[in-house]
């Protein structure tokens, strides 16, 4: 496998047999003397009732069955994201060295599901501070989302640009500096493609002990990989990266351009304010943790709003959270109006017990249709306030879009806003 080439395959062949490692190699002709094809093989094979396997199968094989990689040292690593340690691994057939930031006893990973993120180097952002992407940040929230849980392993795989090399990356950049579009801003979304790592991070967690898994993601359509490996995703959470004045805009235009946020329908979004502003990153994990776990008890799935006008909108002190679908929106776009409706029963109870979070100041919400809420905003949006003493479910008989309903814990005072 050190090269994906017919005389190492029949060799690895042979030993995987158990015989001794040699082989025969002979290509077959067809009747009119050309090289026959793996087509045509397959037909041949048939025919003379031959076994066939391609050199790819034979890959895949041994990534699944045979352990190709080999811890080498365990260190302690405090970061500035919490206390870790760092388990270094070497790739047996390729040398090539890579680590896992682990949290927690690994003698209790196999009794839980373990909260784990993949991620592939990238030295520009994840050293450097580089903007042209967002690994830095991926990694760092990933860190701290991992830290805040008591328990967990980023795997970190020593890929640059998802294995095409530095070099490579830095070309690709020099001609996006041109004004080439070039494929490069793919590379930067989701999980490394090949399956050769996702083989070597799936080794690695398999010798951390971890067989179920909460996979940190945004990108929801390539897990299926990881199956073949004896791991199981349980859950998939979402990375939640810490929006600042700094990065929210570049968040934006990356959740716009790329497409790389989960929601393709949008029922709901509520923004919270508490008496007590958790302070920290840790704490804004745990509440937004909580609410994901909440939605996620009626199958809807919770993405984080860091968009300027949201902020603009529900204020900037504000925890922002869209609810809804990763898949476009099915059924009726005036569910909200259907007060029998499932869509409609579920914020009802999700409002309801939101609304009963301790020291919580202000909960507001608006109803969308389907699309995403926050584009094609009325210049004048309706606010209807209330008190936080009634359940938010008594409006949820007669919901209506582009209306900012607003329970607090003072007075009910009438505001609008511009
Ligand atoms: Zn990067």
């Amino acid at each position: 496998m050190k090269r994906a080439g017919h005389t190492e395959a029949s060799v690895d062949l042979a030993r995987l047999a158990g015989l001794y490692p040699a082989g025969v190699i002979c290509e077959i002709q067809n009747p009119d003397g050309s090289m026959a094809r793996l087509p045509e093989l397959i037909e041949y094979a048939k025919v003379h009732n031959l076994k066939i396997i391609s050199i790819a199968d034979l890959i895949s094989y041994r990534l699944e069955h045979e352990r190709l990689i080999a811890r080498e040292a365990i260190a302690d690593l405090p970061t500035e994201f919490g206390h870790f340690k760092i388990y270094a691994y070497r790739h047996t057939l390729d040398n090539s060295e890579h680590v896992a930031i682990v949290k927690g006893d690994p003698a209790q990973f196999c009794s839980q599901p373990v909260l784990v993120r993949m991620h592939s180097e990238c030295l520009t952002g994840d050293a450097i501070g580089s903007l042209r992407c967002d690994c830095r940040m991926q990694l760092q929230a990933a860190l701290k989302m991992i830290d805040s849980a008591g328990l967990g392993v980023v795997v970190y795989l020593r890929q640059e640009g998802r294995g095409i090399g530095l070099v490579n990356k830095l070309k690709a950049y020099s001609l996006q500096d041109m004004g080439l579009d070039t494929v490069e801003a793919n590379e930067h979304l989701g999980f490394p493609a090949d399956l050769r790592n996702y083989g070597m991070g799936a080794q690695i967690l398999n010798d951390l002990g971890v067989c179920q898994m909460r996979l940190i993601t945004n990108n929801p359509r390539k897990i299926a990989g990881l199956k073949g490996y004896g791991l199981e995703v349980v859950d998939r959470v979402p990375l939640l990266i810490e929006a600042t004045s700094y990065n929210s805009n570049y968040l934006s235009v990356k959740a716009e351009k790329l497409g790389h946020w989960m929601l393709q329908t949008y029922l709901m979004t509520i923004a919270l304010q508490w008496q007590d502003e958790p302070r920290t990153v840790t704490e804004w994990y745990k509440r937004l943790e909580n609410l994901r776990l909440l939605a996620k008890t009626y199958n809807l799935l919770l993405q984080e709003e860091v968009r300027p006008v949201a902020k603009a909108v529900f204020g900037d002190s504000a925890l922002i959270v869209h609810l809804g679908f990763e898949q476009p929106l099915v059924g009726n776009p005036d569910w909200y109006q259907h007060t029998d409706h499932p869509y409609t029963n579920a914020i009802a109870q999700i409002l309801d017990t939101v609304a009963l979070s301790p020291n919580l100041k202000q909960l507001e919400f608006i109803i969308s249709p389907g699309s995403d809420p926050l584009i094609g905003l009325q210049v004048q949006l309706d606010r209807q306030t209330f008190s936080l003493t009634e359940q938010p479910s008594s409006v949820c008989d007669h919901l209506q879009t582009q209306i900012i309903y607003s329970f607090v814990d003072s007075t009910p005072c009438k505001r609008s806003l511009a």
